[in-house]
């Protein structure tokens, strides 16, 4: 038997694994409420764009692959598209345009636009298994994992990239990665290594969910798959390690903006006390947080290139966010954007903004709503994966006691 039990510091974070496990339950307990409020539940995204880099034959036919969307009259007036696109896009001249999304300067990812797309209660379309697998969904991974190369050394590999990437790379970026001077190679291996950590500890949340909420063929039931989760997550401990890496990273984010996610406007179609209880919930997850997200961001995106650097770094996250439009199973395309939009806003909150920027009062829209709603759904994901992987580790002891 594999012992998957992680002691001592999580490696590039100022927070060790005890830490995280003593807070992880009750984190989960209040997200799990969260994300069933009104604010929260709700999810407008475009899930019917082309793939912008190849063409896309892999579509799923599983029953399971499939989503419900909810009609506009159902969503809170407030957080209409009509009136979203009155308050929340950002001018022409804030913002890079393709049809159908677009990014700001401080942006990690695109977004969709928020007056296109469809409406989704996330809590009626849970992340599980679905049946997506093969040469479509195997292509979208290592493509996400091709946008792991920076600069001069990794020139090669980034021609190898999807021949549609060019789509999306600006003439500015291209030049960029060619002119990385090989000079600040230290400093470029830690934010590598981050990227990766990042990719494969999502990767590896996913996986998680995915074997604790399988479908068995044979029986006909939903249930926990062990054998599932070892092969994928634990016979692999490094994934584990960046399951809990990614939750620091997303715990600094959220406490980072504590003071703005206190003075938020929760008010949805609810009654006063509804939202008055979303709001001492988010103050709870917030608290859990700041214990928690140990996370020093200021160790990245140092020296002299550190803007070139970072520059890249943000469009190879915009571009893992547009791969999300290749993904050919909806739901698994749902999830995948809201969690590369929650990954990405955490990123553009750790390296963007600035503590005046993030003064609520000064900076009122620093985020759209569907960066907050994303960045709680991810974190979510995230402290469910590590509630799963307590029950996997307690099969696995259960299965060895018996053998
Ligand atoms: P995959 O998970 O496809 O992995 C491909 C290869 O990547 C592996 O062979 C391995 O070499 C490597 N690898 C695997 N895990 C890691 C890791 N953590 N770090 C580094 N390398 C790794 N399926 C569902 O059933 N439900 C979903 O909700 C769902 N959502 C998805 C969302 C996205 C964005 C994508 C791209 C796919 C999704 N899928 C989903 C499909 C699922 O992720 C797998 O691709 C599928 O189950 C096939 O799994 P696999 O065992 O062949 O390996």
């Amino acid at each position: 038997r594999q012992d998957t039990t992680l002691t001592g510091p999580i490696e590039t974070t100022l927070c060790d694994y005890e830490t995280v496990e003593s807070v992880n339950e009750e984190l989960f307990t209040n997200l799990s409420e969260l994300v069933k409020t009104p604010f929260f539940k709700y999810f407008r995204a475009d899930l019917y764009r082309d793939c912008p880099f190849w063409e896309e034959h892999g579509f799923c036919m599983n029953r399971e692959c499939g989503i419900t969307t909810v009609d506009e009259s159902e969503i809170p007036e407030k957080w209409r598209a009509a009136a979203l696109s009155k308050v929340e896009l950002p001018s022409e001249e804030q913002r890079e345009t393709l049809p159908g999304c677009y990014y700001r300067d401080s942006d990690y990812c695109y977004l969709d636009d928020m007056t296109e797309g469809d409406y989704i209660d996330l809590s009626a379309n849970p992340e599980r298994f679905t049946g997506y697998i093969g040469p479509s969904a195997h292509r979208i991974w290592s493509s996400i994992y091709q946008e792991n190369c920076f600069g001069l050394d990794d020139a090669q590999d980034e021609l190898s990239a999807p021949s549609g990437m060019a789509y999306i790379m600006t003439g500015r970026y291209r030049a960029l990665s060619f002119l990385k001077p090989a000079s600040d190679e230290g400093q470029q291996c830690l934010e590598k290594r981050v990227y990766y950590k990042i990719i494969s500890g999502l990767h590896a949340s996913i996986s998680t969910h995915i074997c604790a909420e399988y479908f068995n063929q044979t029986t006909g039931e939903w249930g926990p798959n062990l054998p599932c989760f070892i092969n994928r997550v634990a016979n692999h401990p490094e994934r584990l390690q960046y399951i809990y890496f990614n939750n620091v990273l997303l715990l600094r984010a959220v406490s980072r903006i504590a003071p703005y996610l206190s003075a938020y406007d929760y008010c949805s179609s609810g009654t006063h006390e509804e939202d008055q209880r979303t709001l001492d919930v988010v103050t709870k997850v917030v608290g859990l947080a700041t214990e928690a997200g140990k996370f020093d961001e200021s160790v990245l995106f140092r020296g002299e290139n550190a803007n070139v650097l970072k520059e890249e770094f943000k469009q190879h996250f915009r571009n893992v966010s547009r791969i999300m439009d290749c993904v050919g199973c909806d739901k698994c395309r749902l999830w995948g954007k809201v969690q590369t939009t929650g990954v990405a806003t955490a990123l553009k909150i750790l390296f963007e903004l600035d503590e005046k920027t993030l003064d609520p009062r000064s900076n009122s829209n620093l985020l759209q709503r569907s960066e907050v709603v994303a960045l709680m759904q991810t974190l979510h994901r995230f402290t469910e994966s590590l509630h799963f992987v307590g029950l996997f580790r307690e099969m696995w002891a259960a299965a060895d006691r018996e053998d």
